[in-house]
């Protein structure tokens, strides 16, 4: 989305570099080229439907190959194009630098409007998508990887997949080729919610340091928090569902592209979507919280926590100053634009910067992609010899409790909860958790440790840059 008076989505990603580029020790050469997006490719074709001819546009941006494969989303929208492609691909790069997935930084797009189209359609233009990348390494698991992104999901990922190993039989590694999969076709259980649980995560890490909470003008834990969710899409809805379950904050607006729905006690997300599911993704009318038509306003409305999660520059230099919250988490990519990134700043206000807050997708896409080349689900080898372990402890204490009269009893559940070898699932979580955790205080070292930092955007873009610089200095670049 093109904000009027502003840069675009990628100048805005470039200017955002350029305040980091400025700290660090770079060379101008260096700096460029990682700047500086590598390759985009643009594809128009053509698909038979409804008895004619319908063209589509598509795009696969390589924005750094200092890692490979590269990695990123495709997006299924019609606002989609080459620049906010562009400036997706460049968050790509960063963002897999920061949370250290092996990957270079990717991108993709295909201008169309998803719900216009049958499910028979959609595969039918999904797979000639595919196939023109696929015929250009653009899909290949050594070195493009896509996965979901706005509009797409596990079954477009699972067309890409069939169609890569329709095209490469005697690839062993084919399932590799794209993430996001359901996991009946090579996917990994916990990626559909990983971008919304990293959120929980992100925030979860920052209310652990009470230095940071109190930059952000705010007390304590999570419990209790006043959040105001934009998009209820896959992120916002599972980033929304998991905070106010498990982390008791209140959901007290979420905003939508029909409105916004308004309830101090907190909204119960799930019978919200639940709502929308069945009124074509509509919120008016739902009928346990007050409808506001003007969704975009809410935005400005008093919470502690703000979690855009829809489009980019949903918050920009004519609202900006108006918004309330002390604290935003990026959970979409660039909803922040350079100038109202200013204006919010000078307001004294906290951002968990985009790269580093929805960093749980690429994160559990890692695993996945580690899974169809490792050819085993994570937890299969260990997962009853782990259990045989704990049991050993468990019958020693029962023992040693009645061979000594010492009348000890363990607490209730405990040793169902023991007993429990961890499955895929609880892998993901732990390895998605210690991911989020890490890449926290990388960026918070800088924040808090470097000369000029005064925010977590730039420490985020420090470490990643810094990252990718080493890795281009020590290929000899
Ligand atoms: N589209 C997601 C993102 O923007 C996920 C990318 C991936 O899993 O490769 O991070």
């Amino acid at each position: 989305m093109q904000v009027t008076g502003e840069p675009s989505f990628r100048e805005s990603v470039d200017l955002m570099f350029n305040r980091a580029a400025k700290l660090m020790d770079m060379s101008p050469g260096l700096e460029q080229k990682i700047r500086v997006c590598n390759s985009t490719y643009t594809v128009r074709f053509g698909v038979r439907l409804r008895g004619k001819i319908e063209t589509f546009t598509g795009y696969r941006s390589v924005h750094s190959e200092h890692m490979e494969p590269v990695k990123g989303g495709i997006r299924f929208a019609l606002s989609v194009n080459q620049d906010e492609v562009e400036a997706l691909a460049a968050l790509m790069t960063y963002k897999c630098a920061l949370v250290e997935t092996p990957f270079g930084g990717s991108k993709g797009g295909l201008c169309i409007d998803p719900r216009a189209w049958d499910e028979h359609e959609l595969e039918q233009i999904t797979r000639r998508f595919a196939y023109e990348l696929i015929k250009r390494d653009l899909i290949h698991p050594a070195q493009n990887v896509p996965a979901p992104d706005m509009g797409t999901g596990e079954r477009e990922m699972a067309w890409i997949a069939d169609q890569y190993a329709r095209m490469n039989t005697t690839d062993i590694n084919a399932k590799a080729c794209v993430t996001g999969k359901p996991p009946h076709a090579g996917g990994i259980q916990g990626r559909v919610e990983a971008t919304g649980r990293g959120v929980q995560y992100a925030l979860r890490e920052f209310f652990r340091h009470r230095e940071d909470v109190s930059k952000a003008r705010l007390l304590g834990g999570l419990d209790g928090k006043r959040v105001i969710v934009q998009g209820l899409g896959n992120v916002g809805y599972h980033a929304a569902k998991f905070l106010s379950e498990e982390d008791g904050c209140k959901i007290i607006a979420v905003i939508e592209r029909d409105g916004a729905l308004l309830d101090e006690r907190g909204l119960n997300v799930e019978d919200v979507r639940q709502w929308m599911n069945g009124h074509e993704g509509l919120m008016a009318g739902y009928p346990d919280a007050k409808y506001v038509a003007d969704g975009v306003a809410i935005l400005e409305e008093p919470c502690d926590i703000l979690i855009p999660a829809a489009l980019e520059g949903v918050i920009h230099k004519d609202n900006a100053a108006q918004i309330k919250a002390p604290l935003i988490v990026e959970a979409a990519n660039g909803p922040i634009t350079f100038g109202a990134d200013e204006i919010l700043r000078q307001k004294g206000c906290v951002i968990i910067p985009d790269m580093y807050a929805n960093a749980g997708g690429v994160t559990v896409s890692y695993f996945e992609w580690v899974k169809n080349l490792s050819h085993i689900r994570f937890g299969r080898m260990q997962r009853r010899a782990e259990e045989a372990r704990s049991r050993l402890i468990v019958e020693e204490l029962e023992r040693l409790s009645a061979d000594q009269n010492l009348g000890w009893t363990l607490a209730e559940g405990f040793k169902d909860k023991f007993l429990q070898g961890s499955d895929e699932l609880a892998l993901v979580r732990s390895g998605l958790d210690d991911t989020m955790r890490t890449a926290y205080q990388a960026m918070r070292e800088v924040w808090h440790g470097r000369e000029g930092v005064e925010d977590l955007r730039v420490a985020a873009y420090i470490v990643s840059i810094g990252r990718v610089a080493q890795t281009y200095r020590s290929k000899g670049l």
